[in-house]
């Protein structure tokens, strides 16, 4: 099987607009929204329209790190979180764990299976199975789908953002019927591929910290924050939480993160496997989108602002801080020299592709 990249010109990747000269601040959420009516004004408007009266079932497919919440988060910007549901499996899965415990939550959900739930083995063994060993593994397919029916039971008729599912070659098929079996017949499926360098998702691993306190994640090389700090003891620097609650709190990194994506080979590369499988599927329409594009195209295809610079830092004799601000340049999985882009400059041709297989068919 051929990679689905094959598939896709890389001209469809192209976020500039000829005139449009004006830099925007992708961090600031103003800005982006200046950012998307410049670049995509009219395919938003225009899906808006539809989303008056249509909604769509999106499966989201890339590996861990790539993106996928960050650009639901970003959809629900700019189409309005009232209107979309991002439904992350990892997360229903957790919440099944303490629903169990709580007697009431625990009755509600075995009330809303009964009537639901079709499946080989029964639901309680289902859900002895799960509590012996806490794992989504453990959950037959057909229990996962309950799952997420009933979320989106919870809050119908929206657009939803299915994360997490299909994760295994067998559950393609479920997909397949799902919106079937929601009642969402006449709404399209659509899969979404993210297509990352791993060199990119190693960075973003081994370089990732959270605050301890808000838990908002940032990257010392890749998304750093105005404050930096110098611990003279381990000689190495660290951010300082933005988030004006936090008190310039000392960013953490997480036990693991260091080995980078080695620790999750085997995953990554059912991930490829899996996006291939899908992108080989007819009658089902797909969208890929691109982390990152070559160097050599990027003059062309998109402007400086967009790609994701690099941080280092200095001490100055004064004691304080300097940032330093470099680009990124990484090499993809061919080698290929490549610019990592800004999430916002993803979802760019997302709308895009998004818009010609819901509008202009
Ligand atoms: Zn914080």
């Amino acid at each position: 099987m051929s990679h689905p990249r094959n598939d896709f010109p890389l001209s469809l990747y192209q976020t500039k607009v000829k005139g449009l000269s004006r830099k925007f601040d992708l961090m600031s959420p103003a800005e982006r929204h200046e950012y998307f009516e410049a670049k995509v004004g009219l395919e938003i408007k225009a899906l808006k329209e539809y989303f008056k009266k249509n909604s769509f079932i999106a499966y989201w497919l890339g590996k861990k790190n790539s993106g996928k919440g960050t650009y639901s988060k970003l959809m629900m910007e700019i189409f309005g979180a009232d209107k979309i549901n991002h439904i992350s499996i990892g997360d229903l899965v957790r919440r099944l764990s303490s629903d169990l415990d709580s007697p009431q939550k625990k009755a509600a959900l075995l009330e809303y299976f009964a009537e639901h739930y079709r499946g080989y083995i029964s639901i309680d063994d289902a859900v002895q199975a799960f509590l012996n060993r806490d794992t989504a593994s453990l959950l037959p397919n057909e229990f996962i789908l309950t799952l997420v029916k009933r979320e989106i039971d919870l809050s119908p008729k929206k657009i939803i953002f299915l994360d997490g599912f299909p994760r295994t070659l067998d559950q393609i098929s479920y997909a397949l019927y799902f919106r079937n079996l929601i009642d969402y017949r006449k709404d399209q499926d659509i899969f979404i591929a993210i297509d990352i360098p791993e060199n990119v998702l190693d960075e973003r691993m081994k370089y990732r910290v959270v605050c301890p306190i808000c838990q908002t994640p940032r990257s010392l090389k890749l998304l750093a924050t105005p404050e930096v700090g110098y611990d003279e003891k381990t000689k190495a620097f660290y951010l300082k939480c933005d988030n004006p609650g936090c008190q310039g709190t000392r960013m953490v990194s997480k036990e693991g993160d260091s080995l980078g994506i080695e620790s999750i080979r085997k995953r990554l590369e059912l991930d490829d496997v899996l996006i291939k499988k899908v992108f080989s599927l007819h009658g089902v329409p797909k969208i890929l989108l691109r982390n990152a594009i070559p160097v050599a195209a990027s003059q062309e295809l998109i402007d400086d602002y967009e790609a994701t610079p690099a941080y280092s830092y200095r001490r100055l004799a004064n004691g304080k801080i300097e940032t330093i601000e470099s680009p990124y340049i990484v090499q993809d999985d061919d080698g290929v020299d490549s610019y990592s882009l800004m999430a916002p400059a993803v979802v760019i041709p997302l709308i895009k592709q998004l818009y010609s297989i819901l509008i202009k068919k």
